[in-house]
């Protein structure tokens, strides 16, 4: 196979959330990168990059690696996964909200205590206004939306939210009070969604050599040591030699490509995790003049249902991709429910198992939460009536029903190979795989615990702090 002559510092694959922060981490402490995407690289930002990937009203579907999921028994769904530079990031909702400390510090993984994170915290975000867990000095720009930018049904909720008695709170990241609705702080930047490689990769992109349209096949492993990268670049094959490897190809690339490469570890492609949620439907009662896109989702309820021990366990969130088309989420945001990801024909097989075993419980939050939702929604009842489920749904019974046949996730998927100090966890608390040298993992694959939080901002402190824990070279 053709190699490149070059052996680098490090080799990262995968240019999404957790690799664009990595690789400008690496280039700072002065190493020699190379970040391979199966994606395409538009390059820096400029505003000829596709405008599905600008405008965070729309989401991509060119840029898909078409995933299907099942969610439970009987139950998929097409599992969105962006592939292109800036991951998933260059596609989401933009919603930044940072993890509560406490289910940081429950992952009990040494050197990643919220308080040993803070300072990195500092130089992923860069927050105008909102909570002082934020961070001030980093990459990502980030702020609160306005009251004046909310569009009619994000508004209609926020106001139903606080008639029905819940605190209008500072930010969603905020520590307290316990529940409340806020506007969410967003990743836009003059109307631009503000992915990882604006963020973390166009300040180093000199210093980057971006192999972009390459996917990784599989890494050759002799003894304790990575040897080399097996890449495709179309009908070209490559091989890629460096002193350390850092897979950042996602929850499913990441566990797919040590599958691959024929890593063994107990728990690897286990314990994938989501927040499950289900969407209550409205039909407006004057359809709207707005000809414009509706941002997706800007407002959150954080509630309680009551199933857990925690102060709060879920998100109640307001969304719309069409002028007309109203809907609320509900998700359980402490998630008991566990999955898997093996391989099949080389490719993720991807199964959440919600409310399986000890999964249940999510399903009493959910239910508990739709309950929730629909004395918000009583609020509004001027404004846009239920459709789905409605009138047929009404007994605790029937919403179960309802429940388990439209669940859905948040797209939160991690822990496919998590990190921990037992020799089960896949890697250790420097990122590296158990038993390997220079093979590390660094992106949504290795969270412990999925915490009650949207996981961009997180994906993007494990890029960066893995990067700080490289070997010296
Ligand atoms: C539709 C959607 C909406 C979301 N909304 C939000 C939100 O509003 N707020 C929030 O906080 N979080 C949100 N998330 C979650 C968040 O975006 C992800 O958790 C985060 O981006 C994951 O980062 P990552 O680095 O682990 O993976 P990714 O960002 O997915 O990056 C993985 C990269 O690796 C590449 N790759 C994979 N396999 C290979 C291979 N074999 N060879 C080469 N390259 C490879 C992929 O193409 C991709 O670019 C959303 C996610 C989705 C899917």
């Amino acid at each position: 196979m053709p190699g490149d002559d070059r052996v680098f510092d490090v080799v990262i694959v995968g240019a999404g959330s957790a690799g664009c922060a990595a690789a400008a981490e690496a280039v700072r402490a002065g190493r020699s990168v190379a970040l391979v995407e199966a994606g395409p690289d538009y390059g820096a930002f400029s505003r000829r990059w596709p405008r599905d990937i600008l405008d965070p009203r729309r989401r991509t579907e060119r840029h898909d690696w078409g995933f299907e999921a099942q969610l439970r028994r009987g139950v998929s769904t097409d599992e969105a996964r962006a592939r292109v530079v800036g991951g998933c990031s260059a596609h989401n909702e933009c919603a930044a909200v940072w993890p509560p400390a406490e289910d940081i510090d429950r992952w009990r993984v040494p050197g990643w205590s919220s308080r040993e994170l803070a300072p990195l915290v500092d130089r992923v975000e860069s927050a105008t206004g909102g909570a002082v867990v934020r961070g001030r000095a980093g990459a990502v720009p980030t702020r609160a939306w306005r009251d004046d930018e909310l569009s009619r049904w994000q508004a209609a909720f926020l106001e139903s939210a606080v008639a029905s008695g819940y605190a209008r709170l500072e930010d969603a990241s905020a520590p307290g009070p316990a529940t409340g609705v806020a506007p969410f702080h967003a990743n836009v930047r003059d109307g631009v969604r503000w992915n990882a490689a604006f963020a973390f990769l166009d300040p180093v992109r000199d210093r980057v050599a971006i192999l972009d349209r390459t996917v990784a096949v599989r890494l050759v492993v002799r003894g304790d040591r990575a040897a080399s990268l097996e890449c495709r670049q179309g009908r070209r094959a490559l091989a890629l030699r460096a002193e350390t490897f850092v897979l950042c190809a996602g929850t499913y690339g990441s566990p797919a490509l040590l599958f691959r490469s024929r890593v063994r570890s107990p728990d690897l492609g286990r314990g994938l995790q989501d927040h499950p949620g289900v969407a209550l439907a409205y039909r407006p009662r004057e359809r709207s003049s707005a000809r414009r896109l509706p941002f997706r989702s800007q407002v959150v309820l954080r509630a309680s249902s009551g199933a857990s021990p925690l102060p709060w366990d879920l998100h109640v969130v307001p969304y719309q991709t069409e002028p007309d088309e109203l809907l609320v989420f509900v998700f359980a945001m402490a998630p008991l429910s566990r999955g898997q990801v093996d391989l099949r024909r080389g490719e993720p097989r991807i199964r959440f198992r919600f409310f399986e075993g000890a999964g249940r419980r999510d399903e009493d939050a959910l239910l508990a939460g739709v309950g929730i939702a629909r004395a918000v929604a009583a609020r509004f009842a001027a404004f846009a009536v239920e459709t789905d489920p409605g009138e047929g749904a009404r007994t605790p019974a029937q919403l179960r029903r309802w429940i388990r046949a439209n669940v859905t996730s948040y797209s939160h998927a991690s822990g496919t190979c998590r990190m921990g100090v037992d020799p089960a966890s896949v890697v250790d608390e420097r990122c590296r795989v158990r038993g390997s040298r220079n093979l590390v993992v660094a992106d949504a694959s290795i969270v412990p615990c999925i915490p009650r939080a949207n996981t961009n901002l997180l994906c993007m402190l494990i890029g960066a702090r893995a990067a700080q824990l490289l070997p010296a070279t």
